[in-house]
């Protein structure tokens, strides 16, 4: 038995190939960045106005001049004109080019707009103070043209569209996805349409599992093994020559019909470990072949959940070249008694105290077979067992949240 550490280590020296790939930039939010974006031109391109209003040279302004003939109206997307005269001015609109000759734009609530003998005045609201360059958004002030702006390794989300867009990137290239093999087994399981006789229960890991890595854009297909050692060899070996990762709940405990680890060994499969000192999920098998990853978790729902949630999910991330995220922490609501000498994935409800500090709520439930327990909760929290017996309220431990905290 070896402890999370050790087993994070040996799961994180497994590596995947999963090759680059070009997508559409309506398909690349949720997907892992694997280019560098550069700025194509300066943010923003020109001196961009930021309000409606009228454009002057200051310098007239400075001299005393409060009223302004306009000269002309220049919108959003109009190519740039130019000020002759500094006792004239220019009408602007929010998004047009700062036009030659002007350097300050003064917004209409701060004017007075009269018509003279047919010609157009706007007189600045005295009570008004202007600022020289005031409501220009100066060409090269955001980022300068050729400057990095995303590195590989970024989760896209619709920031790093609006940036991808604006540069003139229609495509992305980002990480492929794994395909993976979800396999649940033991006789007791029937499917979802069935009605359980009563020594069975419906199947509900495959698609636990499923919608986990489907949320990371991970390939999914399922599959079933009976307690039957011959037909899961036959099984086995068609998947480990056809998919990337190989996910198995259930078979790799003690029990007289716990046949995967032996047969995962027989058909070649390098254990690199088997059984984790933590709770729940101990019976944890993890091995490769070849181009082929097992992750083999035990089948109490709740077990096969903590597995994928904190080793299987963060794998598969790292596969995709993403940078691993900061650790999470939050602190014990109230006080934990934990006696085994193993780490404790402790189920909590994580929520946020009014002075930003993230507060968790143990929900221990009944055990490993309480996935009912799993609706109530928000997170899982790791607690060192193997350290420790009692945990105080007020300390800190790092959670692995499988919702929005809020
Ligand atoms: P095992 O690890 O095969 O000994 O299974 C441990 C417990 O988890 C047993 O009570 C199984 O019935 C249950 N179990 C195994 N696989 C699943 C599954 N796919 N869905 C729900 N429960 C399961
Ligand atoms: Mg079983």
């Amino acid at each position: 038995m070896i402890s999370v550490e050790e087993a994070s280590r040996l799961i994180a020296s497994v590596n995947l190939p999963l090759p680059a790939e070009s997508v559409p930039l309506e398909q690349a939010s949720g997907r892992v960045l694997r280019e560098s974006l550069f700025a194509d031109a300066d943010f923003p391109p020109y001196d961009r106005v930021t309000m409606d209003g009228i454009a002057i040279a200051y310098q007239a302004y400075q001299q005393g001049c409060r009223a302004f003939e306009i000269a002309s109206m220049q919108t959003a997307g109009s190519p740039r004109q130019k000020l002759e005269a500094t006792t004239h001015c220019i009408e602007i609109m929010t998004g047009a080019i700062r036009p030659e000759g002007t350097d300050t734009v003064i917004r209409y609530e701060d004017l007075r707009m009269r018509e003279v003998k047919g010609r157009r005045i706007a007189e600045i609201d005295p009570a008004v103070s202007i600022a020289a360059g005031q409501n220009i958004h100066r060409k090269g002030n955001d980022r300068q043209a050729g400057s990095l702006l995303c590195s590989p390794g970024i989760r896209i989300s619709p920031a790093e569209i609006a940036i991808a867009a604006s540069i003139g990137k229609s495509r992305l290239q980002v990480s492929s996805l794994p395909k993976v093999a979800i396999i649940s087994t033991g006789d007791e399981l029937v499917a979802i349409e069935q009605q359980p006789l009563p020594h069975q229960i419906r199947k509900s890991n495959p698609y636990m599992l499923a919608a986990a890595l489907q949320e990371m854009g991970a390939h999914t297909s399922l599959h079933h093994f009976p307690d039957d050692a011959a037909e899961i060899e036959v099984q086995l070996s068609s998947l480990l020559n056809s998919k990337q990762v190989l996910v198995l709940s259930g078979g790799v405990s003690m029990g007289k019909a716990d046949y995967i680890p032996a047969v995962l060994e027989q058909l070649g499969v390098e254990k690199l470990f088997h059984k984790v000192r933590q709770r729940p999920g101990k019976p944890f098998w993890f091995g490769r072949r070849g181009q082929c990853v097992v992750f083999a978790l035990p089948g109490n729902p709740v077990s096969a959940f903590v597995g994928c949630y904190r080793y299987l999910r963060p794998w598969i991330s790292a596969q995709m070249g993403e940078h691993p995220p900061a650790a999470l922490y939050a602190e014990l609501a109230q006080e934990v008694r934990f006696k085994p000498a193993l780490r404790y994935f402790m189920q909590v409800q994580v929520q946020s105290r009014p002075d930003g500090q993230l507060l968790a709520q143990p929900l221990q439930g009944a055990g490993s077979g309480d996935h009912a327990n799993l609706l109530r909760c928000n997170a899982i929290m790791e607690l060192p067992g193997e350290e420790r017996e009692v945990f105080e309220a007020g300390t800190s431990f790092p959670i692995y949240p499988f919702r929005r905290l809020a």
